[in-house]
């Protein structure tokens, strides 16, 4: 490996080998993981990209990129043989097209840092993950980032025209187009969410948005969580259509309540914030539906905050619950899964059950208009026994999630945390499909191995193969 590095060392200005230094890169925000790298990588221009990677594909080097390492499912996480290439020196917003409403950045580029960067010109950029401070858009373009906003506006998927990519060999290639649409297959789309694992993004162009002339942000309180969840549903199947529509229930209201002192409703089982944007009489007319179908639904303690610095604060509470939580256990653990959000009041009765049967706590803080869970479960790593029962708890809530017609991840990817629950989503021949693709990208396998989409060795030792009418899929595979 030294001489490697001196080799390294000769196309990438900046290396880091020594092991007090690579500690920092040891996890991304699935700290329950951990790696030190063979070294680092932090490139400063494309050519240097392409320079370590053809270097990495000649000698077989294994290649895990990283952005801002807030990732929650082990994706960044380094591999020991191989090098992490970091791209946090490509932080620069290169272009702004006011006229297409378009702007070309750099990957390392902070998701907020796009908004801050068009702001004083009434634009902004609407995916906004609760990280947004931290992550890089590269990394939300490998997880397929949501937010708040998703509801409306779309994951990042529905947010990027086009991508400047580096292939295992070194090559530069793009993908997309500045306009709606491009010929031949929708690579654009197949990169989104690809975890790193099919190339490495160094431009990206994101549409921008104009700024609604109105926001209003309604905070209603409830008596318990099924009602909250069927208003969600209700609010839906009556058309309306929020910016973002937000649930927490009684431990993340308290956590995120004396953290940040929002005005949250102490005593309520759930809350809802409700996000309405557009022009002022559509904000409006809006509003008085919602109104309508908040009483319906037994809302109490409802408050409407429209300017800024209400409406900022409201939301704080929603994007402080992660460390707000936090605050209340040595560790916890935040899952990522979906449910058809008719579902909702009685998947979060069973996550209750599934709570005190692990006598493990937790916090519900999430997407509900997507039908996007955030469980946080509570425990102490200090004990092993606790970190394994997070682990099983987790993993239960994720069957739980495609058990009600849901998936494994709705935000968060897969990474190293959810290898597993893959052998339950897809079939053997979906997961053949995956291997099939990375083949056509990285013919040697060196991008982000063993990330994302497991073996269908390791799903037959796991148990999960699908076996229908008795026939035993890939029999040639020892089962353990
Ligand atoms: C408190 C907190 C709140 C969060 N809230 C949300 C939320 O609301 N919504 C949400 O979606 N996520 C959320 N996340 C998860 C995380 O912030 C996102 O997944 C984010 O997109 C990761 O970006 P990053 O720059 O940190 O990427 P990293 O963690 O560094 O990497 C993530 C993945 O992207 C790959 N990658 C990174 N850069 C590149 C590149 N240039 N080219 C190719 N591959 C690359 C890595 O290999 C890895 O597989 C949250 C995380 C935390 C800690």
């Amino acid at each position: 490996m030294d001489s490697f590095i001196q080799r390294l060392s000769g196309v990438c200005a900046h290396v880091v080998a020594d092991k007090p230094r690579l500690k920092v890169y040891e996890t991304d925000g699935l700290t329950a993981k951990k790696m030190l790298p063979a070294c680092v990588a932090l490139p400063e221009t494309v050519a240097e990209v392409q320079a370590v990677m053809a270097l990495c594909y000649a000698e077989g080097v294994p290649v895990v990129a990283r952005g801002a390492g807030t990732g929650l499912s082990g994706g960044a996480m380094p591999h020991p043989d191989g090098v992490l290439l970091s791209l946090a020196k490509f932080n620069r917003v290169l272009e702004v097209d006011v006229d297409n409403r378009i702007a070309r950045v750099e990957p390392g580029v902070t998701n907020l840092g796009i908004s801050d960067a068009v702001r004083n010109l009434d634009l902004y950029y609407a995916p906004d993950p609760s990280s947004q401070i931290a992550c890089t858009i590269g990394g939300n373009i490998a997880e397929n980032s949501g937010g708040v906003h998703c509801l409306k506006y779309g994951l990042t998927v529905n947010n990027v025209r086009a991508l400047k990519m580096i292939s295992p060999e070194g090559e530069l290639y793009e993908v997309g187009a500045s306009g709606l649409d491009s010929p031949g297959f929708d690579l654009l789309a197949l990169l989104h969410g690809s975890e790193g694992m099919l190339g490495i993004v160094v431009e990206v162009t994101v549409l921008l948005l104009p700024k609604p002339e109105t926001i209003s942000v309604i905070l209603a309180g409830f008596d318990s969580v099924q009602q909250a969840g069927e208003t969600v549903a209700n609010i839906l199947s009556e058309g309306l259509l929020p910016a973002g529509l937000e649930m927490m229930d009684k431990l993340a209201i308290e956590a995120a309540e004396d953290f940040v002192h929002a005005g949250y409703p102490r005593d309520a089982e759930a809350l809802l914030l409700c996000e309405l944007d557009g022009s002022n009489e559509d904000v409006a007319a809006q509003l008085s539906r919602l109104h309508k179908i908040l009483e319906e639904g037994g809302a109490r303690d409802v408050q409407v905050a429209t300017d800024e610095t209400r409406r900022a604060l409201l939301w704080q509470g929603r994007k402080a619950a992660f460390p707000a939580v936090g605050r209340i256990a040595p560790d916890y653990y935040c899952m990522d899964g979906t449910i058809p959000k008719r579902e909702l009041a009685s998947v979060l009765a069973e996550i209750t059950a599934l709570s005190k049967r692990y006598g493990l706590g937790v916090a519900n803080v999430f997407h509900a208009g997507d039908g996007n869970l955030h469980p946080l479960i509570l425990f102490d790593s200090n004990d092993p026994k606790q970190l394994e029962s997070a682990e099983q708890f987790g993993a239960d809530i994720l069957t739980l999630c495609i058990e009600r017609g849901g998936t494994i991840t709705g935000e968060h990817g897969v990474g190293v945390e959810k290898l597993d629950q893959m052998c339950i989503q897809f079939s053997a021949i979906e997961l053949a499909r995956f291997h099939s693709i990375k083949a056509c990208f990285d013919s040697t396998g060196i991008l982000n191995p063993g990330k994302a989409v497991p073996t269908l060795n390791r799903c037959a030792e796991f148990g999960a193969m699908h076996v229908h009418r008795g026939q035993l899929k890939h029999p040639e595979l020892e089962r353990f």
